[in-house]
Order: structure tokens, then C-alpha cells, then sequence
């Protein structure tokens, strides 16, 4: 009797009809800084034993790449700073030799990056995006809480050295950098890096309250295409930058403008935290535990958890930051999701 081959999982394609292909995978929600606009300085971690063990981490990213997943970045808390970091792009990065899997990247504080650098380049890593606020010691140092630029600045060069591309990423903060960004692009310029601005997000309670530090992006954008003569970049990553470049360089300038204008309609990821949990959108707290799955049924739980969590994908996030003193549009820390 001819045996029936069981047909691979179904591509991810959601409600909308946006195809998932690229995922974030948080792999702590620890940290070694404290981002004011990120976390309280008093933050309660998950306790170790609530966190995916990198075996389980590599075998969901298997699982994600089966169904189409192009794209996985490593992010956090701080990547860096989870032990077995480098082993874990290593395991991961196979996909790449297989031709499974377009890229593999990671964001990073940069902090540990010095140290790292050569496996995750061994892994396959090509381009990281670097978040940094500020090139002013102490300015860095207040918005951080307690980080070191110098070592911030020594990570970068050696990423560059082992011949990654550097994405720079400065969260536009009004009041605290917001003078800077000019100084930032034109040291992106004549370092070869590429630069994104961001918006804060009302995400998780932090210590202060975010409207008073909320810069729209529209206006840095005016300011910048006036002084620096940007123009118009077709470059997309699937990701929400778009892209506008310095002429006659190759820096290249994003803003993610989650707060002026929304860019849902071409979401293509998904994001899992360290505990497991499956989130189909940075602003809503619909989620599904493939943690859960995974233990008690093994790939093919994994797989309908995957199929479950899709359907829950909403059309569009549901941030606001007009009002002063509300609540967060989401109870969750950026760091927990994965930024
Ligand atoms: N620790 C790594 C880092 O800082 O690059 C990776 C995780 S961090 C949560 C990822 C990105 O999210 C960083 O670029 C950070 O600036 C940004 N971020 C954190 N909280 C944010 C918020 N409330 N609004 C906007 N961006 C935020
Ligand atoms: Fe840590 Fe990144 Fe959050 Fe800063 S933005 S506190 S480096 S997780």
C-alpha cells in the first residue's frame, strides 16, 4: 500500500493576510543597564527557572523556520548578556548554511559586544543594531542609569572589525537628546553606520512619566532633510524604518514612528519572550505559551500552538501617548517582549 507523506507545515499567513516571516526571539528580559524610557531603576526579572532553556529556544526557532520564518534577530533584556549566547546563534545560525534562513541578526546595548563579537560573526551574524542614545559620557551615563560609553564605543569597533554592519539606534527623547540628533547622524556618517530614530512607546510603567519625554518624529525628520539634504531611500528590511540617506554617503537614516504614524498594514513578525510566550504584536497582551506546547506535546503541540497564536493577530497596535499620566498602553516592558 503507497504511504501518504505528510505535507509540511502550512506557511504562517495571519487573519489579514500578512505573511509572518521574520521573528524576534528574546532570549533574557535581563539587563546590565536601565534605560530610563525602558525599565524602573528596581526591575523584578523572571526567576532562571521560568526562562527557556536555549535548547528550547533553538528547537522553536526550528520550528518557525519549517513554517517560513526568513529572518530571526536576537534581542532582549540584553542578549549578551544570557550565558551560552554565542552557542545558541551558532545552533541557529545553521539555518543560514542551509539556505533556510535569509539572516540572523541581533540588538544589543553593545555593552558585552567586544567580547561576543567573533562567535556571533562565526555564527553567521552579518548586521546588529546597536542601540545608543547619546555620545556624551555623562549624558549617556544619566539616560543609562549606569552604563560606560567607552565600553559601548570599543563594542562597536570591534563588530566592525570582525566585518559587521552597524545600525545605530537613538530613542529621540525630548529635552534629554533631542539637540543631538544632528551630532549623532554626522558620526554615523564618518563611522559607515546606518541610524534609526525611535519614538518612545507607552510600554510598561517606568520610573517617569514617558509624555513629558515623548518627542514626535515628524518634526527631527523636517529638521534633518533641511540640514543634511536627505533624500529618499527605497531600502526596506520588512521592518517599519523608512528610509530616507545622506548624499554622496552610504548612511542611510530610519524613524520608527509607531506614535505618528502607523505601520501595521505590512507587519510581517511575531515575537517570543524568554518565558515562552508568544506575542503577535508589541502593543496587545494576546499571547499563546508555546513553552507550554512544546513540553507537553513535543513539535506537533509547537506547530497548532504556532497556528493558535496566528489567528490572534491583531490588525493594529493601539498605542497613544497623548494623555498625560495614563496608564501604559501595555503592561509589559519592552524588554520582556523583545524590542
Ligand atoms: N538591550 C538591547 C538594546 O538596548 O538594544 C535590546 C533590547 S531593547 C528593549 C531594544 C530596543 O528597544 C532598544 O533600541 C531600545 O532603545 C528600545 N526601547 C526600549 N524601551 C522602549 C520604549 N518604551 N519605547 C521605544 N523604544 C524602546
Ligand atoms: Fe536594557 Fe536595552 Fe532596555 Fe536599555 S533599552 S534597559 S539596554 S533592554
Amino acid at each position: 500500500m503507497a504511504t501518504i507523506a505528510p505535507s509540511p507545515p502550512a506557511a504562517l499567513i495571519d487573519g489579514f493576510g500578512r505573511r509572518i516571516s521574520y521573528l524576534r526571539l528574546s532570549v533574557t528580559d535581563r539587563c546590565d543597564l536601565r534605560c530610563r524610557y525602558c525599565m524602573g531603576e528596581a526591575m523584578t526579572f523572571l526567576p532562571r527557572s521560568a526562562v527557556l532553556t536555549l535548547e528550547e529556544m533553538a528547537a522553536i526557532a526550528d520550528a518557525f523556520v519549517a513554517r517560513g520564518v526568513r529572518r530571526i534577530r536576537l534581542t532582549g533584556g540584553e542578549p549578551l548578556v544570557r550565558r551560552g549566547i554565542g552557542e545558541l546563534a551558532a545552533r541557529i545560525g545553521r539555518h543560514l548554511a542551509t539556505g533556510a534562513l535569509d539572516e540572523l541578526t541581533l540588538t544589543t546595548n553593545a555593552t558585552r559586544l567586544a567580547e561576543h563579537a567573533p562567535a556571533l560573526a562565526a555564527a553567521g551574524v552579518r548586521r546588529i543594531n546597536v542601540s545608543l542614545d547619546s555620545l556624551d559620557p555623562e549624558r549617556f551615563r544619566a539616560i543609562t542609569r549606569t552604563g560606560d560609553l567607552g565600553q559601548v564605543l570599543a563594542g562597536i569597533a570591534a563588530a566592525r572589525a570582525v566585518g559587521m554592519a552597524v545600525k545605530i539606534n537613538m530613542v529621540a527623547l525630548k529635552g534629554v537628546n533631542e539637540d543631538e540628533v544632528g551630532a549623532m547622524l554626522r558620526w554615523c556618517v564618518a563611522e559607515g553606520h546606518d541610524l534609526t530614530f525611535i519614538e518612545t512607546m507607552p510600554l510598561g510603567v517606568v520610573d517617569e512619566d514617558r509624555t513629558d519625554r515623548y518627542l514626535p518624529l515628524d518634526g527631527v525628520r523636517r529638521d534633518l532633510i533641511e540640514r543634511f539634504g536627505l533624500v529618499a531611500d527605497a531600502h526596506r528590511t520588512g521592518g517599519p524604518a523608512r528610509y530616507l540617506r545622506v548624499p554622496g554617503t552610504a548612511t542611510r537614516v530610519g524613524f520608527i514612528t509607531p506614535l505618528t504614524e502607523n505601520f501595521c498594514d505590512g507587519c510581517n513578525r511575531v515575537r517570543l519572550t524568554a518565558s515562552g510566550r508568544l506575542y503577535m504584536c508589541l502593543g496587545h497582551d494576546d499571547r499563546v505559551d508555546l513553552r507550554a506546547a512544546w513540553r507537553e506535546g513535543g513539535r506537533d503541540a509547537l506547530d497548532a500552538a504556532i497556528d493558535e497564536a496566528l489567528a490572534l493577530k491583531p490588525r493594529a497596535h493601539g498605542f497613544r501617548i497623548e494623555e498625560r499620566d495614563a496608564a501604559p498602553a501595555v503592561a509589559r516592558h519592552m524588554s520582556a517582549t523583545g524590542g
